[in-house]
């Protein structure tokens, strides 16, 4: 691994933890030194309407956390991927993109927060269980729509070209029955020199997506590797397994949240579910309970990564590219062959590249010398 590749994994590190503990002190400022019973206070006069109050509260508070949180946004997004040479965007053109992440995500929690406010007043003892079921349809209905009405707003689609390889990828795809709305291109070195692909979407938007990145620096048989990969996931059904945890742990964690707020507002003699300075403490919760369940669900990710790739290496045509694939990317990608377990165990959805090509090695009994494990 070059050094440049273990400076770069060392300062994401940092910012992973910074960004937690900046979490956490928002909280102990909103909680312990009396900052939401400011806002709180604020807000009640200004208005006498319990729903403005609520949404000017929600606002505010989110506001301050994001105006707070910008600087190591501009860090990590920016100079950062600057810094290594991997980001190709202009200040401007990166601001815009924030500016349409804000737009997206705004029209898409706002009417969350409505039910919510709605839920809390109405069935103050089951609001988690219909707000539970809420998310879990806008999650479905975002996985369709995601493809066709999100991503181009930031990348430009278009279908595959290269033919030759449109009709290898699509031999792979139906000798395993899997049924895609399209094959598709797209920018990605407007903005990074990382290159990727994915599988996405749900229903009639189902496709897979290449970034031109892939296209241009790796081999047809790698390219055969990665779609492969992917079709493992389909044939394991790993995206319905992968939903089916994330409505589990969705449903337990807001049952646990409501809990948890419930002993709060008891303890602290309050009737309403809806005191604007309590509400902080759900958000407390659950990103508590996040904590608790981002390692379980990452190791389950983990499993996936490595059945699907057990499942690619034989089906493609030339095993031996899938080592190659991988190293090539952690390369490209400067992924750090060799993370610290423990950062491994809780933060990464995919197992190190060096795990990976070990597994593979063994499948296909190579004595490939791995600069993974160098
Ligand atoms: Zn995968």
């Amino acid at each position: 691994m070059s050094n440049r590749t273990k400076a770069y994994n060392r300062e994401k590190n940092i910012i992973t933890f910074v960004e937690l503990g900046l979490t956490g002190v928002y909280f102990y400022f909103l909680l312990a030194w009396g900052g939401a019973s400011f806002v709180a206070n604020m807000v009640r006069s200004w208005t006498a309407q319990p729903l403005l109050q609520f949404l000017l509260f929600s606002l505010i508070v989110g506001g301050i956390f994001s105006v707070v949180s910008f600087p190591l946004s501009v860090y990590s997004e920016f100079i950062l991927e600057h810094k290594y040479g991997l980001s190709r965007q202009t200040l401007w053109q990166w601001l815009w993109d924030k500016t349409k992440g804000l737009f997206v995500s705004s029209v898409i929690s706002l009417p969350i927060l409505l039910a919510f406010y709605y839920l809390l007043k109405t069935t103050p003892d089951w609001w988690w269980l219909w707000l539970g079921i809420l998310l879990a349809l806008v999650t479905v209905v975002l996985a369709q729509i995601a493809p066709v009405l999100i991503f181009p707003l930031f990348y430009k689609f278009k279908p595959l070209e290269n033919q030759a390889l449109v009709n290898r990828l699509q031999q792979l795809l139906n000798r395993y029955g899997f049924q895609l709305e399209g094959l598709y291109q797209f920018d990605m070195s407007s903005k990074t020199v990382k290159a990727n692909a994915a599988f996405t979407g749900m229903g009639k938007t189902r496709r897979i997506i290449l970034g031109d990145t892939l296209l241009e620096k790796f081999s047809e048989d790698e390219i055969e590797f990665v779609i492969a990969h992917e079709v493992g996931h389909f044939v394991h059904r790993h995206l319905l397994k992968g939903i089916a945890i994330n409505l589990a742990s969705i449903f337990i964690g807001l049952y646990l949240v409501h809990l948890a707020y419930q002993y709060v507002l008891l303890h602290a003699g309050i009737s309403d579910m809806l005191q604007l300075e309590y509400l902080p403490y759900l958000g407390l919760f659950l990103f508590l309970f996040s904590l608790v369940v981002m390692p379980l669900t990452n190791g389950v990710s983990r499993r996936f990564e490595f059945q699907a790739d057990a499942f690619a290496v034989r089906a493609v045509s030339n095993p031996q590219a899938a080592i190659s694939t991988l190293e090539k990317l952690a390369e490209i990608n400067l992924t750090d062959p060799n993370p610290n377990p423990l950062i491994e165990f809780f933060f990464h959805s995919h197992p190190s590249i060096s795990r990976r090509v070990q597994a593979i090695q063994k499948i296909i009994g190579g004595s490939h010398n791995a600069v993974a494990t160098a």
